[in-house]
Parts: structure tokens; C-alpha cells; sequence
């Protein structure tokens, strides 16, 4: 008798805890903000299970912080919050991923007195712990439910915030369009051949493996799934169940249809208890179906029809159909923020170049060079080692433009960066300073090495002539050069001002000349 009252007594467990599972999960979640799922489902667990107190936190940073206590929102200035090492609690909850009973640390009390014997339950999500379920006055049974709901609410705090990079990142893309248009770079038609490509890769396992599950795992007897193009309104057949032998692929309107187009529009499980109609097409038949809309986040993205003989299993297979649909959207959802991590980074690097280069030469900005020297004069300051500022002035180069035309000065300029950019280290910076003027850093370099570098620029300039259609242009250059730290040089301005005298004395001693400031 007693055997067969707990059997019992285990049966109405069960059956209690499946029914608080199926009734949080199914309920349809259309929350965004990962403070919004936390409040829910805390409300949920509160609603549902009698007795049970609960509270969630969330990492944040190096720190777990109360969001929510029994389905309230915790006020902002009074969230408790700790580091995560503060005690091992948070580090076996947090590090480790595994459940923690407080019973086990006295000590605890002190950081949540409200809790007398609660259960620490990780929210795990891709590997990592995005927070915890804090649970008390529990019973055994309710243990277990509780750790799939917290497995619950991890994937579905995941997805939104995956869905909030997502908006961001999409956003903060679009800003940098307009940029980019004005640079008359096609970034959108980019976006979109990559949109395109992306909806063509791998969910195909996904749709292949619920198909399987149904079939395999949970005994229906047939099965196929749809991918759902809900702007065509068409269904592509993606996998289909083994007895369907020799099924190829194929698309079908989901108007043709009217139970399909009736479970898309509604959301909802249609099946053939409430339609008295054998489903048929591309020669299949199924007389006792279900179909079930595969939803994502915001839309429906496919749909799965079964075949069962058994309707014990139509409950647990809404159940594989949901997660179904949560990992197609986030694995959607992860390939468009990879990509547009891409993107953004590219686009990133372009700006700042852009920001820092002089266009018609491709040597640094004036601004550049500024911002670069005065680092560099200041970490200087105080050492032994000694740097060196070039400025170089391109000698009587109105006469180039005025005999050979502007466009032959442009080339002037630009041959001459390059001779000199292919004679610099990599450490150096050349930039150009003004019109037909060039500055350069040479890091770690003293007087000597600055006149022998100095030297051969000159030479570089000098001894060959730049071609311009058909005139040959003889170029030469005047230097001043200036070495730092120097005692009676205090500041960047002081340095440039003794150095563009040595490039004046260079020019008023015949040009084509070095000169060292005094
Ligand atoms: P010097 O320095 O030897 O005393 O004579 P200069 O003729 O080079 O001196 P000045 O500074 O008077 O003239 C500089 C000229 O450089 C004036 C301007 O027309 C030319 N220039 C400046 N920027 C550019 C440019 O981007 N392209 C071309 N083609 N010419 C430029
Ligand atoms: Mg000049
Ligand atoms: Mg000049």
C-alpha cells in the first residue's frame, strides 16, 4: 500500500512539474530586454510554484548583481551586488557552472540574509554563466524544474541581448553608411549580397535534425520541415523523414494549402482533429497530421509536419519544435553579428586611416604628424636617446607648376613621397606638413644618423629626375634637420621654429642643401 501511495505521490509530482514546465515554456515570449525576461520568468516560478522565493542575478563585468527578487524588479540603488571572488559561492555558481546548495556555507548569510536554505542555479549560456537562479523554500522535485527553467531563461537572455548587439551594431552600421556614401563606397550592396549568402548556409542541420528527433527520438511516423519565406509566403522543403523515399526538394505556396496557410497565420498547432482533411502533395499523404509553426523571436521561420500514431508525444514535440526555433534564430542571430563585427572593424580601419592620411601623396597628415611628434618630444624629454625632426621644402617648386602645370607639381609630390617613404624605417613617420613640405620623425636617431639620412633624401630627390608626359623635371630639396631632447628646447613649437631656420638657412645657402638647427 505505502509502495503504491508513492508511486502515486512520484506520478502527481510529475505530472505538477510538467505542467509549470509546459506552461512557462509555451507561453510566447516576445521580450527583448534581458532585465524584462529576468522579471518574467522570476513572476512565472512565483505564480506557479507555491512556495518557492526565487531572485535572479546577472553578471555583470567581475560582479553578480540582484536584478530581480520574487518577479519584482529591484530598484536600481538598491541592487546588492558583489565581486565574483568575494566568496566561493559565487565562484562554484559562476566558474565552476555547477548548483550550490547554501546549507553548505554558513558563512554565506551575510550577503543574502533573505535566503535561509536557497539553491544557487547557474544560467548557463554558450559556455559561460550569464548569472543565477537563487531559489528557497523548495521541494526536492521542484529542484529539477528549476534547473531547466534556469537553462530556459539563460538561452532566452542570450538571444535578446544577441538581438540588442544586433540592433546596435546595425544601427551604428548605417551611421557609418552615410559616411561611407559620401566616399562613394557601396557599403549597403555589400550588406546585402552578405544578408543573402547568410540565409544560405547552415541551418539545413537544424531543420535535418528535428526531422530526426521527431522520427527517431519521440516515434512519430513521418515527418518533413519547411524553411518559411513568409515575404514569398513559400515553404522550401528542407528534410524529410526516411519513408518519404526519394522526396526531392521542392516549394510549395503556403496558400495552396489551407491548414498550412492556417497554422503560419496563426502561430498555432493545427492539426487533423479539428480539420477533416487528408493533407496531400508532391504525392505524399498524411492522414493524421500536426503542424507545427517553427517561431523565432519576432516571426515564424519554418514548419514542421508530422504524422503520429501515438498523440502522447505531440507535447514533448512542440517542445523540440520551440527549441527548434530558438536555435535557428540564434544561430541567425550569431552569424549576423559576426558579420557585422566584420563589417564594423573594416569600416573602423578605413575611418581612421582615412582620418590620418594626406590623400594626394599617401603619407601622413599634418594633424597626424602633430599629435605623433608631441607624444614622442614628451616621452623623450628625460632620456639619453635621441630622436630627430626633419623639414624638408621643395625648392622653387612654384616653377615646376608654372612651367610644366599644376598637374606635373601633383606628380612631383607625389614621386617624391614615395623616394622617400621607401627610405624610411618603419618605426619613422613621414608626413606632409603644408603644401610642398614634408616633415619626418626618425625615432632614436641622432645628429649623425640624422645628417646621413638626411643626405640621402637629398640625393634620392636630386639625382634623378621625375617624368611627366614628356617632360623630364629636375627636383631638388632643402632640408633642416634638429635633434631632441635638448636642453634649451622645452616644448614641440620651440623645436619646429629652430628647425624651419636651418631649412631657411639651407635655402638661403643655394638650396639643395642640409642645415642643422643652431
Ligand atoms: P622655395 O621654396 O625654393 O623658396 O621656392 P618655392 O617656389 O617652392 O616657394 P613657395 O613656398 O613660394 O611656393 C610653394 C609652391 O608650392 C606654391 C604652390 O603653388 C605649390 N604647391 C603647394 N601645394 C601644391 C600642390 O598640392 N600641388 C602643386 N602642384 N603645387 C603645390
Ligand atoms: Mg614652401
Ligand atoms: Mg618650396
Amino acid at each position: 500500500m505505502d509502495e503504491c501511495s508513492d508511486l502515486l505521490k512520484t506520478y502527481n509530482d510529475v505530472y505538477e512539474q510538467q505542467a509549470v514546465l509546459k506552461h512557462i515554456i509555451f507561453s510566447t515570449i516576445q521580450l527583448t530586454d534581458p532585465e524584462a525576461l529576468a522579471i518574467y520568468f522570476s513572476d512565472q516560478i512565483k505564480e506557479k510554484m507555491n512556495n518557492v522565493k526565487n531572485g535572479i542575478w546577472l553578471v555583470n563585468k567581475n560582479k553578480v548583481v540582484e536584478v530581480v527578487y520574487n518577479g519584482k524588479q529591484v530598484e536600481y540603488k538598491d541592487r546588492k551586488s558583489f565581486k565574483i571572488n568575494s566568496s566561493e559561492v559565487f565562484l562554484k555558481v559562476i566558474k565552476e557552472q555547477t548548483i550550490v546548495w547554501l546549507s553548505n556555507y554558513p558563512e554565506f548569510k551575510n550577503f543574502m540574509p533573505e535566503f535561509k536554505s536557497a539553491v544557487l542555479l547557474p544560467l548557463k549560456s554558450n559556455e559561460s554563466v550569464i548569472g543565477f537562479l537563487i531559489i528557497d523554500g523548495y521541494r526536492e522535485q521542484d529542484i529539477e524544474t528549476c534547473q531547466f527553467i534556469a537553462q530556459y531563461i539563460a538561452i532566452m537572455i542570450n538571444i535578446s541581448m544577441l538581438h540588442n548587439k544586433v540592433e546596435n551594431q546595425a544601427k551604428e552600421l548605417s551611421d557609418m553608411n552615410q559616411i561611407f556614401l559620401i566616399q562613394n563606397m557601396q557599403l549597403s550592396t555589400l550588406y546585402h549580397i552578405g544578408l543573402t549568402m547568410m540565409r544560405m548556409s547552415d541551418p539545413i542541420s537544424i531543420y535535418t535534425e528535428v526531422v530526426r528527433t521527431v522520427t527517431k527520438d519521440l516515434g512519430a511516423t513521418s515527418a518533413i520541415s519547411f524553411a518559411l519565406d513568409i515575404n514569398s509566403r513559400e515553404l522550401t522543403k528542407v528534410s524529410n523523414s526516411e519513408n518519404f523515399e526519394g522526396l526531392n526538394n521542392f516549394i510549395i505556396p503556403i496558400d495552396e494549402i489551407d491548414v498550412i496557410k492556417k497554422a503560419v497565420e496563426s502561430g498555432r498547432i493545427v492539426s487533423y482533429k479539428s480539420y477533416s482533411t487528408v493533407i496531400r502533395f508532391k504525392g505524399i499523404e498524411m492522414v493524421r497530421w500536426f503542424i507545427y509553426p517553427i517561431k523565432g523571436q519576432k516571426d515564424i521561420i519554418g514548419l514542421l509536419i508530422v504524422e503520429l500514431d501515438n498523440m502522447d508525444v505531440s507535447d514533448a514535440i512542440a517542445i523540440v519544435v520551440n527549441q527548434t526555433g530558438i536555435v535557428l534564430d540564434n544561430l541567425m542571430i550569431l552569424q549576423e553579428v559576426k558579420r557585422l563585427n566584420i563589417f564594423l572593424e573594416e569600416a573602423r580601419t578605413k575611418l581612421e586611416e582615412l582620418s590620418i592620411t594626406d590623400e594626394l601623396t599617401g603619407l601622413y597628415n599634418h594633424r597626424y604628424f602633430q599629435e605623433k611628434f608631441k607624444i614622442e618630444f614628451y616621452n623623450y624629454k628625460d632620456s639619453n636617446n635621441f630622436s630627430t625632426l626633419i623639414l624638408i621644402d621643395l625648392d622653387r617648386f612654384k616653377s615646376v607648376n608654372d612651367k610644366y602645370g599644376h598637374a606635373a607639381g601633383d606628380k612631383v609630390l607625389k614621386e617624391i613621397s614615395e623616394r622617400i617613404r621607401d627610405r624610411m624605417r618603419k618605426s619613422d613617420i613621414a608626413a606632409r606638413y603644408g603644401g610642398e613640405e614634408i616633415a619626418l620623425l626618425l625615432k632614436d636617431t641622432n645628429l649623425n644618423g640624422a645628417k646621413i639620412m638626411a643626405e640621402r633624401l637629398r640625393a634620392a630627390i636630386y639625382e634623378k629626375p621625375v617624368i611627366f608626359n614628356e617632360f623630364t623635371i629636375q627636383v631638388s630639396a632643402s632640408f633642416g634637420i634638429g635633434v631632441f631632447p635638448n636642453e634649451n628646447i622645452s616644448a614641440p613649437i620651440d623645436l619646429f621654429k629652430k628647425v624651419d631656420e636651418a631649412l631657411y638657412r639651407a635655402k638661403k645657402n643655394g638650396r639643395n642643401r642640409v642645415e642643422e638647427a643652431g
